[in-house]
């Protein structure tokens, strides 16, 4: 058995701890749910671990003991559940155990700078042990892993060290030693030896844990004879019970009508970790010849690590009551990476494997009708109230979106989708509030891809469509490339690129006569064209006259097909082999420069200015989409000339 020794903690969860000791936290005393959770969570363990390791299952009920000594100042949170190894301890309690202490770091600069409060920092990593010292100023864990036979002792004053030693521990399980603080009811921190105070506060944050919570109670007994009557003149004497005080109902499956919105709360905070109220809640109850209950909720806000790759996601999934796995993605499209629940069902078995839960089809279709579920919800939302809905969408907008990819649901998902307009700077709009808004004779929905509002909002594609008062979707999100991909049509209108394709804005008639009139133009230039689309011949596969442009001489543009080049940037970027699309120059038939060089053209088609001007061309409606340029540097010699020479 190794001695004591003594540990710096890491830095990330130093700065927690001191965050902690010196938050004004409100609610002081939710330390005690966090302990209680932790066990909780060890007991599961313990139950899923017993199921196929027979060694581990003890005859002793699994339970979390409560108990306070007021003499003493002290405060025990006890479990007879899995329990750690010295090197889990060592690990556990010692750094925080999440893959963003790089972001933890960040964030507590920002506390520090005081733009966010440490309470919702604390809240955002969800950080449960560490709370301990909220209430104390000492904390000593003793811990001993099922199936081992030695205890760990783990001790710190959250003074930036800890040591961990030799425990002693009969059984498997944890020990969690508070020495309290002072009370100081006036900021909040109650004398957390109050028995009632105890009570209440597990009542009112655990009540749903599916173990006993037993508090020690004592009382004060006048003995009695044995017809039953007190003894007159004897001493009191102190019995000491254990008490079981919270009801264990598993709350999904209660009646939803019996459950108050503070239940359902404190239930998502206990499996999410979250410090705050679920912005919505999702019973689901499935009946027929295969049944289970779901409870579902979307969170308020969303995790610093959603964007993460390795971002975990998924529901608790129970067998009658057991828990079989906390994070089984099976049950959630990746999609809605964000809702947390759990789901109970009794068909299942104890026993279901990784590829059992891939491959089953119940669970198949318990995915598709959380799924089913969740997307109603959002609608109701939506259609309920805007504002709210638009909270929603900030947080999770980005990774809703990816449902449209999923052809079961992209019909259900397509009318949640919210995009930037150029109808309002503000408000981004549904697909049917733009289709409201259409205009008469318009029967496509526009939109143009890019890298940010502002670089999209100047491009010279949306010139006709401004001029014509079309709304344009704009999709700024890397994602939307791949999102539109997807998104061919709503409403039985199609969805059309402003930067593909000819452009037929405006009546059958006025599109006729449009089209006779470029034609033409497209004719008298034909020869100074080709000069052009030869010139170019490496980047571009043709050069007309556009339709689109009433200010700008030039814009690219692809075929209907193309690949646009922010998908290509895209795809290069994730290292996938893209091949180079080549794309359209058109010119603005109505611009003078169109006139000016075919003036310099008709002179001397040899003139060398012609090529130069065909390159800054390129250039031009190069940088007007936000695109990198082939060669900048040939590009500013070519302007450089230009300014020099005139
Ligand atoms: P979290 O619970 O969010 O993971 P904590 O800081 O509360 O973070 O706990 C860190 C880890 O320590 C837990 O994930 C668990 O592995 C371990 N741990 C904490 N309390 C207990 C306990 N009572 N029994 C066994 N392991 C525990």
């Amino acid at each position: 058995m190794a001695g004591t020794e003594t540990f710096t903690f890491k830095s990330e969860a130093q700065q927690l701890l001191d965050l902690m000791i010196h938050s004004l936290y409100s609610q002081k005393e939710i330390f005690l749910r966090e302990l209680i959770s932790n066990a909780s969570d060890a007991l599961d363990k313990l139950r899923f671990e017993a199921l196929t390791d027979k060694a581990l299952k003890d005859d002793a009920p699994l339970r979390v003991r409560v108990f306070a000594d007021p003499d003493a100042r002290t405060l025990t949170v006890e479990d007879n559940g899995i329990g750690m190894t010295r090197d889990e301890v060592i690990q556990n309690l010692g750094t925080i155990a999440h893959s963003g202490t790089k972001e933890f770091a960040r964030k507590v600069a920002e506390v520090q700078q005081g733009e966010v409060t440490g309470e919702r920092l604390i809240g955002q990593f969800g950080v449960g042990f560490y709370s301990s010292f909220i209430a104390a100023d000492e904390v000593t864990v003793i811990s001993r892993k099922a199936g081992t036979a030695e205890a760990t002792r783990w001790h710190s004053k959250g003074d930036g060290q800890f040591d961990v030693g030799a425990g002693e521990r009969d059984h498997a399980g944890t020990t969690v030693v508070l020495h309290l603080r002072e009370a100081d009811p006036d900021n909040g921190l109650e004398d957390f030896t109050r028995e009632w105070k105890l009570r209440e506060i597990i009542k009112r944050y655990s009540d749903f844990v599916q173990y006993p919570i037993e508090l020690r109670t004592t009382r004060k007994e006048q003995p009695k004879d044995d017809e039953g009557n007190d003894i007159e003149g004897a001493d009191a004497v102190e019995v000491v019970e254990w008490k079981t005080v919270n009801s264990m109902k598993a709350i999904w499956a209660r009646n939803p009508d019996d459950v108050d919105a503070e239940e359902y709360a404190e239930f998502y905070k206990h499996i999410s970790h979250d410090w705050e109220a679920p912005f919505e809640t999702i019973p689901l109850k499935a009946e027929g010849l295969f049944e289970y209950r779901a409870l579902l909720f979307v969170p308020d806000r969303a995790p610093f690590d959603l964007f993460y790759r390795d971002y975990k996601y998924g529901l608790q999934l129970y067998v009658n009551r057991v828990l079989i796995k906390d994070r089984a993605d099976e049950l959630l499209p990746e999609w809605l990476r964000f809702v947390k629940g759990v789901v109970d069902s009794p068909d299942l078995s104890l026993n279901v494997s990784r590829e059992m839960l891939q491959n089953d089809r119940r669970v198949a279709k318990i995915r598709k009708k959380v799924a089913k579920k969740v997307v109603d919800a959002l609608a109701k939302v939506q259609a309920d109230d805007r504002d709210r809905y638009a909270k929603f969408w900030g947080n999770f907008g980005r990774v809703l979106k990816e449902g449209v990819t999923d052809f079961e649901f992209a019909d259900d998902v397509k009318p949640l989708l919210w995009f930037d307009s150029s109808h309002d700077a503000e408000k981004p709009t549904s697909l049917a509030e733009y289709v409201e808004r259409m205009k008469d004779g318009q029967e496509n929905i526009y939109y143009i891809t890019g890298e940010s509002r502002a670089a999209v909002e100047k491009s010279p594609h949306l010139e006709a469509f401004r001029a014509k008062g079309y709304e344009v979707l704009y999709l700024t999100d890397p994602v939307d490339e791949i999102i539109v991909g997807h998104l061919t049509e709503f409403d039985g209108k199609a969805l059309k690129s402003v930067g593909k394709g000819e452009v037929e804005l405006g009546t059958e008639d006025e599109q006729k006569a449009a089209e006779e009139a470029r034609k033409q133009k497209q004719e008298a230039h034909a020869s100074l064209l080709e000069f052009i689309s030869n010139t170019l011949d490496e980047h571009i596969k043709e050069v007309r006259l556009s339709s689109r442009l009433t200010e700008s001489p030039v814009c690219l543009v692809g075929d209907e097909g193309d690949m646009s080049p922010q998908l290509q940037r895209l795809l290069e970027a994730s290292g996938q082999a893209a091949p180079k699309q080549k794309r359209i120059l058109e010119l603005n038939p109505d611009h003078p420069l169109l006139a000016r060089m075919q003036g310099l053209y008709d002179a001397n088609r040899e003139d060398p200015k012609l090529g130069d001007f065909a390159h800054l061309l390129h250039g031009q409606a190069l940088l007007a989409e936000g695109s990198p340029l082939p060669d900048p540097v040939a590009f500013a010699r070519r302007v450089t000339d230009l300014m020099v020479g005139g």
